[in-house]
């Protein structure tokens, strides 16, 4: 049983928690915060996690809460065979000393540059790089998504080119301060944006030019492809490898999975998590073969689809399992992925 600390309790940090407790070769140690607010307290008196505090200065304020923690953020990692840094992108940086003093493995998320543990990781693309490693980092979502059907189609397809047009959702829906509310934005407004070169570091010598807007909603980004290709492919046997393939789904808009918010509605049914949709849902009337090129739109749970990649990135670094579809495999069946 490998002990997991995971520091930063936000979107993505109380997710991998939970998808962490839910596996049964590994275990929560710890989990940190920096604020004594509502999501301390439920880490301790409802998930019954271990709460230790990003800013030791701050103890005073838990103790005034009534929120019982557990040291700090270094007493946690001293602890961990791993620690999974879900702190906001400009913070993981400053944790990487702390981690390497400690001798403990890190795995950090998509906010992160590639630059900062040189190892990008993807359970379909890239598992093995991440055999071992002290360091990685878990693409971003957008990547994530992108990824996961590239992958799938490869070597189905001769995939000679990508080109990707990303709708953005504003914020997350917790979120109050981040926008649009009433505007489209290029963003970047400039081409290609990150996420074709990102898909480049899990997907190495993929041709992949990328463009991004946001828009004003909280649920979900919506991914538009095109892809050039070398060969002679249908668009039924396109279908047929997005069916097989776990954490990617195809749904249909004619049964009513007409739209992100149909599709949120749909992870509600299904009684998930924090209605989260880990997997990548692909609009079955989107897919087409016109010449030379595949057509296909998707969309991508922005706080969820990663999650199940942390946990098949801990059993890589630690080497728990070598084989990336048996991780693959056992984490879906925790966490009741399709
Ligand atoms: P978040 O703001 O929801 O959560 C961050 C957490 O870190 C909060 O609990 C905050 O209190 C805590 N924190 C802040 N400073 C800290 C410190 N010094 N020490 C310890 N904890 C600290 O952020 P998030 O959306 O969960 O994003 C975390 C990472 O995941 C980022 O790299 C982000 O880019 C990436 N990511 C986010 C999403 C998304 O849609 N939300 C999707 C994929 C990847």
């Amino acid at each position: 049983m490998k002990s997991v600390a995971i520091n930063g309790f936000g979107t993505i940090g109380k997710r991998v928690a939970d998808a962490v407790a839910a596996q049964d070769d590994m275990k929560v140690i710890g989990v940190s915060k920096t604020r004594p607010n509502f999501e301390a307290r439920t880490a301790v008196e409802e998930k019954g996690y271990p709460l230790y505090i990003g800013i030791p200065e701050r103890e005073p304020l838990f103790k005034e809460a009534g929120i019982e923690i557990a040291g700090t953020v270094e007493d946690m990692i001293q602890e961990a065979d791993i620690v999974v840094d879900c702190t906001p992108g400009n913070i993981g940086p400053q944790n990487l000393e702390m981690y390497k003093k400690a001798g403990v493995k890190a795995i950090y998320q998509g906010g992160e540059d590639h630059e900062l543990t040189g190892l990008s990781f993807n359970s379909f693309a890239n598992y093995d790089d991440s055999y071992g490693a002290d360091y990685a980092r878990v693409v971003s979502c957008n990547t994530t998504g992108l990824t996961r059907t590239l992958h799938t189609l490869n070597p189905l397809v001769d995939i000679k080119k990508v080109r990707a047009v990303m709708v953005r959702r504003g914020s997350d829906p917790s979120e109050i301060k981040k926008g649009p509310i009433n505007a489209i934005v290029p963003n970047p407004p400039k081409v290609p944006s990150h996420h074709g070169p990102d898909v480049q570091t899990v997907m190495k010598g993929i041709d992949v030019t990328t463009m991004a807007l946001l828009v004003p909603t909280t649920l979900m980004h919506q991914h538009n492809l095109m892809v050039e290709i070398g060969n002679d492919v249908t668009k039924e046997e396109v279908i047929e490898a997005l069916e097989k393939r776990s954490r990617v789904m195809v749904v249909e808009a004619a049964a009513g999975l007409d739209s992100t918010a149909a599709l949120m509605e749909y992870a509600k049914d299904l009684g998930r998590s924090r209605n989260d949709l880990y997997e990548i849902p692909v609009w079955k009337e989107s897919i087409n073969v016109v010449d030379n090129e595949l057509f296909y739109m998707q969309a991508v749970h922005q706080e969820s689809d990663v999650v199940p990649e942390n946990v098949d990135a801990i059993r890589a670094m630690l080497e728990m399992e070598s084989d990336n579809e048996k991780s693959i495999a056992k984490t879906n069946k925790a966490m009741g992925i399709f």
